[in-house]
């Protein structure tokens, strides 16, 4: 025997353990994809002597809202500055509670947070990962005012249970769709169903602008109140005063934010709104692969992920749930063996009741909100971009193998 063929033999041991990683290169979990359009674009911005919020901002609110069928999109720096204002604007406030899940990035609970009102989490249904319809109503006192609905991974949560819900008991609702720009409900799309829907262009999302966000609503009142305040509760838009040939007056009328966005975003966001449905279905090839070697496995879950005219994922994320009981370590031990394998997997969410900030001013135990917790404890994300080739597809559900069979307690 040629002793020298030893190292072929022992291409399973795990990169984690000193074997070769599945690839040479890391894998990111979620590059933007940008190109020339967005790069011209910029430059053309640059060159126009026009940087901060202007006609191109203009443009792509009226674009954006279009895209979603809202009457009115109103841009901001960020999600969370959407989310914080959606809640200002609402009137939400010292003593109020609002209603969201703890399967969330940090933000949507932290605005509630912001206008020193009361985060209420409740649980969430294992098969969707959103929040249960069946928990909201347990959890209204008379002092809850508002809901905001985060559209988990890009899977729309039951709006319309939500809605009768809040309708009965005269709640608002916001809905958080950082993940869910494209996302589909029964035939609309994700922008258009409630009174108000935050979306984050930050770089890993759907659609980027670097850092960014925007707000729709069908609400001109509502309209009307944000646009003052994101700029300073300035009575008039700085576009409006810097474009009128006049000198317009501009007076103070709410203490309001800096939360403006400005055209050198916007000129990345019109280009990334513009190609949404093609990095989509590139978006789906890279799951197609993913279904088919993970649909088989009986100790693998996805979230469903509807993709056609009436229901529609936006393949934001793309999460496996591991039964923890068939494995002899716990999903920080995968995840880590996965990174070795140089495959960029992450976490998306440990529930948030059990960080130090709601733990310890609440007094959350883990098993307040069981599944929320279990489920933050036994999900990964996989790779997910319009960037992510087949191959590289491949490549990830070849290293998912071989952790998955290296750390089998049965096999
Ligand atoms: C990314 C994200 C946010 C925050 O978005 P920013 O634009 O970074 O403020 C809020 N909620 C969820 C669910 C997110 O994933």
């Amino acid at each position: 025997m040629d002793r020298l063929k030893m190292p072929f033999e022992n291409t399973d041991l795990l990169a984690i353990e000193g074997g070769n990683p599945v690839r040479e290169s890391f894998l990111s979990l979620a590059p933007p994809s940008i190109d020339g359009d967005e790069i011209d674009e910029v430059v053309d911005t640059l060159k126009s002597g026009w940087l901060s919020t202007g006609p191109k901002t203009m443009r792509f609110e009226e674009e954006f809202a279009k895209y979603v069928g809202a009457k009115y999109a109103i841009s901001v720096n960020s999600c969370t500055a959407g989310l914080h204002l959606s809640l200002v604007v609402s009137g939400i406030g010292a003593g109020d509670e609002v209603i969201v899940t703890p399967l969330t990035f940090c933000a949507s609970a932290n605005v509630i947070e912001h206008v020193n009102a009361r985060p209420v989490f409740v649980d969430i249904d294992p098969s969707t990962l959103n929040m249960s319809p069946a928990a909201i109503e347990a959890a209204i006192t008379p002092r809850t005012r508002g809901i905001i609905a985060v559209h988990y991974g890009g899977l729309a949560c039951d709006m319309d249970e939500i809605h009768q819900i809040c309708n009965k008991h005269g709640l608002t609702v916001i809905e958080d769709a950082a993940h869910a720009i494209s996302t589909k409900y029964k035939g609309r799309m994700v922008g258009s169903i409630s009174p108000l829907t935050s979306f984050s262009f930050y770089a890993n999302k759907n659609l980027t602008t670097g850092e960014g966000g925007m707000i729709t609503t069908d609400d001109a009142g509502l309209a009307d109140k944000l646009l003052v305040y994101r700029l300073h509760g300035l009575g008039r838009d700085a576009w409006q005063r810097f474009t009128s040939r006049r000198y317009v007056p501009a007076e103070v009328v709410y203490a309001g934010y800096k939360y403006n966005m400005t055209d050198i975003q916007a000129s990345l966001g019109l280009h990334q709104l513009r190609k949404q449905e093609s990095l989509l279905v590139r978006r789906y090839e890279a799951a197609k692969v993913y279904d088919e070697a993970f649909s088989t496995v009986d100790y693998l879950r996805t979230q469903p992920h509807p993709n056609d005219e009436i229901d529609r994922h936006a393949m934001h994320l793309y999460v496996l749930i591991f039964d923890m009981d068939q494995f002899s370590v716990s999903r920080n031990q995968i995840l880590e063996a996965l990174m070795a394998e140089n495959i960029g997997v992450s976490l998306h969410y440990r529930s948030l009741h059990t960080n130090p900030f709601y733990r310890d001013k609440y007094g959350y135990k883990p098993e307040d909100y069981p599944v929320a917790y279990r489920t933050g404890e036994q999900i990964l994300s996989l790779p997910m971009s319009p960037r992510l080739t087949i191959e590289d597809a491949r490549d990830v559900v070849k290293a998912v193998h071989k952790v998955i069979r290296h750390y089998r307690t049965c096999v």
